[in-house]
């Protein structure tokens, strides 16, 4: 049973008892609930840390119940062939992936592998050159396959799940357009990244869609990025990626909340 941090998975349906869309319910639940811990912990030292992971174990929750008669899926340790699209995440999500880094940077020298080095080189998307895997960019994460700071992946990370590994592998090389991804992850993605991004808006902080790379490179730079996302200040600004204008993403979010 979901936490009233988490919403309801059920939620998620097509329709509740008064006859609303589903994801709209789940939208609004989200949004509140991440509206009360931001208002809870307003100033606390904790602050990112709760916002974060309110936001982890409600889409992982989430997911789990939605997808319970799904097919298996085709990902895999050792799989990254996905790992070469554009990354985007919010604040609090970079944030917390540049604490990871700092955190975990002498221990991953020692076994070869240089994370700020990587970062550093690592091309930065833009709106206009973000895309599909045919593009081939490789996520400066990923080591041999594996994803080296899986633990504090963002959410799109999580979100983009395949049934079908030869057409991930299809699609890397140009030869199909389309990846049999899990709607159902990705609505549950969605739907939570867009309820703390709204839930964020209404309560002054940075709530911006930011390339992952441009984002972190910022973040590892600034030793105050933490104290300026608390205090609304958007470090990120030059990182942001605006697939769907702010405008119209503030305008939906205000259609879906009321
Ligand atoms: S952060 Fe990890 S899971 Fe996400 S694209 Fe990079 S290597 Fe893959």
């Amino acid at each position: 049973m979901a936490n009233a941090s988490e919403g309801r998975a059920e939620e998620t349906g097509e329709q509740d008892a008064n006859g609303e869309a589903g994801p709209a319910v789940f939208f609004r639940v989200q949004h509140s609930a991440f509206g009360t811990t931001l208002g809870a912990n307003k100033g606390a030292a904790n602050f990112l840390d709760r916002i974060w992971m309110q936001a982890f174990s409600s889409y992982e929750h989430n997911v789990a119940e939605q997808t319970k008669d799904l097919p298996p899926l085709a990902c895999r340790k050792g799989c990254g062939t996905c790992c070469r699209i554009q990354v985007v995440a919010t604040a609090p999500e970079v944030l917390m992936v540049a604490r990871y880094v700092r955190a975990m940077a002498e221990g991953f020298r020692k076994v070869g592998i240089d994370l700020p080095a990587r970062l550093a080189a690592a091309s930065v998307a833009t709106p206009e050159t973000s895309g599909t895997m045919a593009l081939g960019r490789e996520c400066p994460f990923l080591v041999d396959g594996i994803c080296v700071i899986y633990p504090v992946r963002p959410l799109a990370c999580r979100g983009y799940v395949s049934f079908n590994e030869e057409a991930c592998v299809a699609a890397l090389e140009g030869e199909a357009d389309e990846v049999p991804v899990s709607e159902s992850h990705r609505t549950v993605r969605a739907l939570v990244q867009g309820a703390l991004q709204s839930a964020l808006r209404d309560a002054g902080h940075p709530w911006a869609l930011y390339d992952l790379v441009g984002a972190l490179r910022i973040a590892l730079a600034r030793s105050d990025a933490e104290a300026a996302f608390a205090a609304g200040t958007d470090v990120f600004e030059p990182a942001i990626i605006d697939h769907v204008s702010r405008e119209e993403m503030a305008r939906t979010f205000d259609r879906l909340k009321a």
